[in-house]
């Protein structure tokens, strides 16, 4: 049996949740258990962190791969597994996780878990712990020994792992396969930013930020501390911001060390995708405001004050 990694690129390089993913997996493999990346499509040519930290990179190329696709790569990913058989097969949580795992979880007839947050030995096999009850409640999902997949949050491990490994790199092609969703069109998101689900920082806001305009406190601040944007679902609808900076349910699930949050009134739509922050800092106007209930640290008060003061603060203290 092996542990398995699903890389995912980004930028040059590899995703940071794929580092962590290996670094734990390393972590957590039982004595003699290989741990091995498949790298598929884009991050075939991308795979260089790799070198020496995981026992074998699989590398799969063929059409239809990229850019991601996601029938093709349901049915790479799938072939490559169902020959391996691996005792647990690790993913960043992300869209392409959200689209891709539970399919070859049906195809392969193997349990999934999403959205966990920790990986541990257990006896027998391996533990991982996950939010349930909408974040109100976490649960261990015990896995056993049978083949197991399971997506992590971004930020859940510490990537650090010694490069001290002989990797073996293994080439395949995957077999042609059409996708039966045609795109249409590419947007490019925002390539400056930190990507919001992996940022260690993330400054989000709410309807209390009155207006779209004030949005731009919330990037001075997330400048300032180096860290993304992201917002609720009210200001989203109310056509402030895209879709994809959304925090919460129906948008992101974010797990930075630091969310600052102003002008948000902590719905428990919001909060699920943002409860596992290391440290929330609240701002609002309401003190009885349920957002507090999550708050490490509250500020009572008007986000628009507070925000540029707190930013003028950070930028005082770097200098
Ligand atoms: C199926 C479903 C999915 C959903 N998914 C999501 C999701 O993914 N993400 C999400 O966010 N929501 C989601 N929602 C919506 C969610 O329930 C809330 O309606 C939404 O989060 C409210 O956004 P808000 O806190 O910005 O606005 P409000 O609830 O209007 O809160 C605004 C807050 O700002 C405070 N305020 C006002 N003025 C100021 C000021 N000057 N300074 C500081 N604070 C001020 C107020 O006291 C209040 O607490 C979902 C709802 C449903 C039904």
């Amino acid at each position: 049996m092996a542990i398995w990694v699903i890389c995912e690129e980004h930028g040059d390089g590899l995703r940071r949740t794929t580092q962590e993913l290996a670094a734990q997996a390393r972590r957590v493999a039982e004595d003699g258990e290989p741990v091995v990346a498949l790298a598929v499509g884009a991050c075939v040519g991308r795979a260089g962190w790799l070198d020496g930290r995981v026992h074998r990179v699989v590398k799969v190329a063929g059409g239809g791969l990229v850019p991601f696709s996601a029938d093709p790569w349901v049915a790479a990913v799938a072939a490559v597994l169902a020959e391996a058989e691996p005792r647990l097969v690790l993913w960043g949580e992300g869209t392409r996780a959200r689209e891709v795992m539970p399919r070859v979880a049906a195809r392969l007839g193997w349990p999934a878990v999403a959205n966990a947050l920790a990986l541990e030995a257990a006896d027998g096999g391996a533990r991982v712990l996950r939010p349930v009850l909408g974040g109100k409640a976490y649960q261990w999902v015990s896995l056993g020994g049978a083949p197991a997949l399971v997506a992590f949050r971004p930020n859940s491990f510490d990537p650090e792992v010694a490069a001290d490994l002989d990797t073996r790199v293994e080439e395949r092609s995957a077999e042609p396969c059409e996708d039966r969703v045609r795109v249409l069109e590419r947007t490019a998101g925002d390539g400056g930013r930190v990507p919001l689900t992996e940022a260690q920082v993330v400054v989000a806001g709410g309807r209390g930020l009155k207006d779209a305009a004030n949005l731009a406190l919330l990037e001075d601040l997330a400048d300032a501390l180096g860290g993304a944007v992201g917002v609720s679902r009210a200001v989203v609808d109310a056509g402030w911001a895209d879709h994809a900076i959304q925090v919460g349910k129906s948008g992101k699930t974010v797990s930075p060390a630091l969310y600052v949050v102003a002008g948000v009134s902590g719905a428990v739509h919001h909060t699920m995708g943002m409860d596992t922050a290391k440290v929330v800092v609240a701002i609002n106007t309401d003190p009885n405001a349920p957002i507090f209930k999550y708050a490490d640290y509250g500020v009572v008060g008007d986000a628009l004050q507070v925000l540029p003061a707190l930013a003028a603060a950070v930028r005082a203290l770097g200098t």
